[in-house]
């Protein structure tokens, strides 16, 4: 009889091998060209099997992570109490949480959107192991457990947000007001920069069509990249009928922060009370005899008595209204220096170079000449401050002090403005 030998053997393996191979690519490929709907009808059916269901959450159980966190926004209707009951800690837990935030000052009143956030650790009983409330929009308060401990210490702190320069710039084509929205700048800064600008400007009757506007100021954003808050304006300058009005801030002295002009002058003017040098004031502000129509009179003004052409200066920067004949005020200009304050100017011989109605004049610059023009009985200046259309008593104004920097801080100034303007360039550069 003949026996299988080795060789034969093997080549059985070889084809049951083959065999094999040929009944599984027939059963995938069959598998593989079964239905879509099929197929989702199979995943549906095991997902369905509570045994498979069972298996899945012991996965995802297992996979749990030891610390995970909870941020929660408080809505409508909530209370401390509902917030924290809503959270999968024991009752205990619940109860300590609940006692901290209730002792908390600053946490008196639970407001809408407040932001809370829960740090877990998942292997302890007590499972908070740190946890945060916002306060406000830039600050926080934050409970921290102690180790070992069910207690928690609180700690005050300010949110991380990250500060942005923001450069922007625009024609006024309608208002000031609507073009700084159009741009999307925040109407703090807005309010800010007409503040800042009101000593200068009228904004009721001084913005023309087509004057322009330079802003860069600071805006807060948050880890989500959304504008928290704005903080500070840097520079500002508003192009009026060809103007330029600029302001740069500067911190002057430690933790004193103002504005100031190219020059170094604040933006903060007063009017003077005295807009003559060398002069001797002859008639104060009240009722007195008018020395010319003989009768007792309210006296509308200061009377500064000084020789013929004593030069007169404008009080404050402002616009021109009048440069012209005044009646009894002979040659008399007028200016206009906010929406709240006018000054006049009578008497005079002449008038500064250049001075005409619609220029604009800053503090200090020579606008006339004293004289005797009009119903006066000899040379000086006659001086009106119009506050709200009432006119008032110059020497009695009390308005802040505009500031010039002189020596190391003029220098430091400088320095500053040119980082500023340094600042500006590059901020350009970005948009264009
Ligand atoms: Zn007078």
């Amino acid at each position: 009889m003949k026996l299988f030998n080795i060789s034969t053997f093997k080549n059985y393996t070889i084809f049951f091998w083959l065999v094999f191979i040929s009944i599984i690519a027939i059963f995938f490929s069959s598998v593989y060209n079964s239905s879509k709907s099929e197929k989702s009808k199979l995943l549906k059916s095991s997902l369905d099997n509570i045994y498979f269901k069972k298996t899945l959450k012991e996965i995802t159980n297992n996979l749990n992570p030891r610390f995970s966190t909870l941020v929660y926004i408080s809505k409508a209707g909530d209370t401390y109490q509902s917030i924290i009951n809503g959270l999968k800690l024991n009752k205990s837990e619940k109860n300590i949480i609940l006692n901290h935030v209730l002792k908390e000052k600053s946490l008196k009143i639970l407001r809408i959107n407040q932001k809370f956030t829960f740090k877990f650790d998942n292997l302890l009983n007590q499972k908070v192991t740190e946890f945060k409330i916002e306060t406000g929009k830039k600050n926080e308060i934050i409970f921290v457990k102690a180790v070992d401990q069910n207690i928690f210490r609180s700690k005050k702190i300010k949110k991380n947000f990250k500060k942005k320069l923001v450069y922007k710039e625009t024609v006024i084509t309608n208002s000031l007001y609507n073009s700084a929205i159009d741009l999307g700048i925040n109407p703090n800064i807005i309010l800010e920069f007409a503040r800042l600008y009101g000593f200068q400007v009228d904004f009721q009757r001084d913005i023309w069509k087509n004057d322009s506007f330079q802003i860069i100021y600071e805006e807060f954003i948050n880890e989500n990249k959304v504008i928290v808050d704005t903080g500070e304006i840097i520079f500002a300058s508003l192009n009026l009928q060809n103007t330029d009005l600029q302001l740069y801030k500067y911190e002057y002295e430690k933790n004193k922060i103002d504005y100031f002009d190219e020059n170094g002058k604040s933006i903060k003017k007063t009017l003077m009370k005295t807009p003559i040098n060398g002069a001797r004031l002859s008639s104060s502000f009240g009722k007195r005899k008018h020395p010319i129509l003989g009768y007792t009179k309210m006296h509308l003004g200061t009377d500064f008595a000084a020789p013929t052409g004593t030069p007169i200066m404008a009080s404050g920067d402002g616009k021109v209204t009048k440069a012209g004949w005044c009646g009894g005020g002979g040659n008399c200009v007028k200016i206009k220096h906010n929406s709240k304050y006018q000054t006049v100017y009578a008497h005079m011989s002449k008038f500064g170079r250049g001075i005409k109605k619609g220029v604009r004049v800053k503090q200090g610059q020579i606008i006339g000449y004293v004289g005797s023009t009009g119903l006066s009985t000899g040379p000086h200046l006659h001086y009106e401050v119009i506050e709200n259309g009432r006119k008032i008593n110059s020497q009695k104004l009390k308005l802040p002090s505009g500031k010039t920097l002189k020596g190391e801080q003029r220098k430091q100034f400088e320095v500053s403005k040119i980082k500023i303007d340094v600042l500006k360039s590059n901020l350009i550069s970005k948009i264009n």
